[in-house]
């Protein structure tokens, strides 16, 4: 490591902030989840943290397709919910990579297709007899 630290110019840089990748020194560096980053770097990593386990979109939209597959009727309502939520979680979800429940976002589009096309045979069933 060569240079001084950002924030201390008297003293040497030690460490590189995996954030913003600037070189500080042993006091402006802390170790968070095993990544070296500066303290605003830090600021940033919690809040993301808190906001990417505060997003529910995903088990939402599953929870709402499970619920409208064995729900008679009304399910039909609850798939479609589903669906929209579960488009829109995957539309966010790509837009910033760090955010989880993709593959549950994908399942809950499935679930609810499926459970749209059940009750859509049911009703069928009941026209046709
Ligand atoms: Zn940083
Ligand atoms: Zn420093």
């Amino acid at each position: 490591m060569s240079g001084p630290c950002v924030a201390h110019p008297e003293a040497a840089a030690t460490a590189v902030c995996h954030g913003c990748r600037r070189a500080f020194c042993d006091r402006c560096t802390i170790d968070f989840d095993g990544w070296t980053l500066c303290a605003p770097c830090k600021n940033r990593a919690v809040a993301w943290s808190m906001e990417v386990t505060d997003y529910r979109k995903p088990q939402t939209a599953f929870v709402l397709a499970m619920v409208g597959v064995f729900m008679m009727c009304f399910g039909i309502v609850l798939d479609i919910i589903a669906i929209i939520v579960a488009q829109k979680a995957l539309r966010e979800i790509q837009a910033r990579p760090g955010l989880p429940g993709r593959a549950l976002a994908r399942w809950a589009i499935l679930i609810s297709s499926l459970g749209l096309l059940l009750h859509l045979l049911g009703f069928v069933a009941v026209w046709v007899r």
